[in-house]
């Protein structure tokens, strides 16, 4: 029977040694749930870092992690320290992630770094091809496996190979500035359909294909050697059912309710008209944290009613914390919250709630269920599921969602309050705009928002990209036989 082989830097799985004791979860990210009908439901293999470097893994132990792996219906590729950190948090975090999205200030190009991510993508490759027989298909995730595509293809022309790529792809004017240009393009060109969030992001890539490598692209198609390779947009759902009935749970009065939730209703209860703004992202320099702060320093400034009648509820994730960048964006951060704490706070009332930490799942719909408003503002994402997730808790369709037009999520959810994050003056029009909206507008938008993402979730997602992946795999066949 043809198999899957899904491909992406981490393997969906969390392991763990303490006392050497083993322990083996799978992590149930957005990526997994989608993948399930192909992976765990399906004949499937995942091949991926398991996140414990060879180093750490003690030789005793190594077969029985192996062991627990494969019984995941995973493979792993070993990493060594110092792949993680050129490969990882180098050629990865510190060179494709701020180009990609547009932070060129924040690039840096170290050929060191690059010669690690070769030889990285090698090694994922020497693993995909000991797993691969006849007739499998190959899906490949995201930008940290750039090279893989064609690394595969080279050896294994037979099998059909699917790129699909999480993060922006930047305008031809950023990616010619990118040394390797050429090699990462003909890296991608490997599969024989690549994916995009957005269509902007597919009409980026067709162009820096036909001016770096003077490729003949007709419409979504580029003539590729002796191959055809489709090029495509895929907008990420969410597991829409799964946000949409924690919210439904959460509304149970039976249900208990945790110790963050009481502390939200306290304050809640303290004023019928206190309002709850919600802010949820990972601690990255893309999503526009600082420029959320300020302006929400500007909108209170500009509309002194509101002083005591809202609240900022902002969390953010703890992420790539041994990156310079990011160490900075926090003490940014740090000092921001607690300027404006400072200068706004009264005995009754702290304008922004901050949360720097991982909370568990039953928390965040805590979050989503008690806010009015989510300000999701990056100044670049390639999609953004925060916002996703908000509308699809939103059982009685009240809320107001305001989202960044640089996220690409925007493209989908035009009954959000769709605003430009460098502006302040958007920021405080669209949070008036929020705040005063009446019930009936806050529903009739919501319910289209929740329709369009309910029937294009991330389980349909993944189907639509297999499908065309088929697809494309027959014009292939045909184009061969002729
Ligand atoms: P990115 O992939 O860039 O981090 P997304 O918005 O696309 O941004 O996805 C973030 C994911 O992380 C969402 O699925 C969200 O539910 C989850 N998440 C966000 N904040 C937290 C948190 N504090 N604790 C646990 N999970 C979180």
């Amino acid at each position: 029977m043809n198999k899957t082989i899904i491909v992406s830097n981490r393997l969906p799985l969390q392991i763990s040694i303490e006392e050497d004791k083993l322990n083996v979860t799978p992590s149930v990210g957005g990526l997994a749930t989608g993948m399930k009908s192909v992976h765990a439901d399906g004949n499937g293999v995942w091949v991926g870092w398991s996140g414990i470097t060879d180093e750490d893994l003690d030789e005793d132990l190594k077969p029985k992690v192996n062991e627990k792996i494969e019984n995941a219906k995973c493979k792993a590729v070993g990493l060594t320290e110092a792949d993680v950190e050129d490969f990882y948090l180098g050629f990865s975090n510190r060179t494709l992630w701020p180009l990609f999205h547009y932070f060129l200030e924040y690039t840096k190009f170290e050929t060191e770094q690059w010669d690690a991510y070769k030889r990285v993508n090698e090694k994922f490759a020497e693993v995909v091809l000991e797993t691969i027989e006849e007739g499998d298909t190959v899906w490949v995730h995201d930008y940290q496996l750039l090279l893989l595509p064609q690394l595969i293809k080279d050896k294994r022309p037979d099998v059909t190979i699917g790129f699909f790529l999480h993060i922006p792809f930047p305008s031809y004017e950023i990616f010619r500035t990118f040394p390797w240009r050429q090699e990462l393009l003909t890296g991608m060109l490997g599969a024989d359909l690549i994916g995009f969030h957005t269509y902007d992001y597919e009409r980026h890539f067709l162009s820096s294909v036909k001016r770096i490598l003077r490729l003949d692209v007709n419409f979504n198609e580029i003539t590729y050697h002796d191959r055809i390779v489709k090029v495509d947009s895929f907008p990420m759902g969410i597991d829409y059912g799964k946000f949409s009935n924690a919210a439904l749970a959460h509304d149970n009065p039976d249900t208990k309710k945790s110790e963050l939730q009481k502390r939200l209703d306290t304050h809640l209860n303290e004023g019928d008209d206190q309002k709850f703004i919600l802010s949820i992202d990972r601690l990255d320099y893309t999503k526009g944290i600082p420029n959320r702060l300020r302006a929400f320093e500007h909108f209170l400034n500009t509309y002194p009613q509101y002083k005591e009648k809202v609240r900022l509820v902002m969390l953010a994730v703890p992420s790539r914390s041994n990156v310079p960048q990011y160490q900075k964006l926090k003490r940014e951060t740090d000092e921001l919250v607690g300027r404006i704490n400072g200068e706004f706070s009264t005995v009754s009332w702290t304008p922004i709630w901050y949360f720097y930490r991982s909370l568990p799942f039953e928390n965040l719909i805590d979050l989503y269920t008690s806010s009015d408003i989510a300000l999701i503002t990056p100044v670049r994402d390639g999609m953004n599921l925060v916002a996703k997730e908000y509308v699809a808790t939103r059982t009685k369709q009240d809320g107001v969602l305001i989202l960044s037009e640089m996220a690409g999520a925007a493209k989908e959810m035009n009954e959000a309050i769709l605003i430009n994050p460098n502006s302040l003056e958007d920021f405080a029009t669209a949070l008036d705009k929020a705040l005063t909206m009446p019930l009936e507008e806050q529903q009739s938008r919501m319910k289209i928002l929740q329709k369009r993402l309910k029937r294009y979730d991330v389980e349909k997602w993944a189907e639509e990209f297999f499908k065309t992946l088929e697809a494309t795999n027959q014009i292939q066949e045909v184009a061969v036989s002729k």
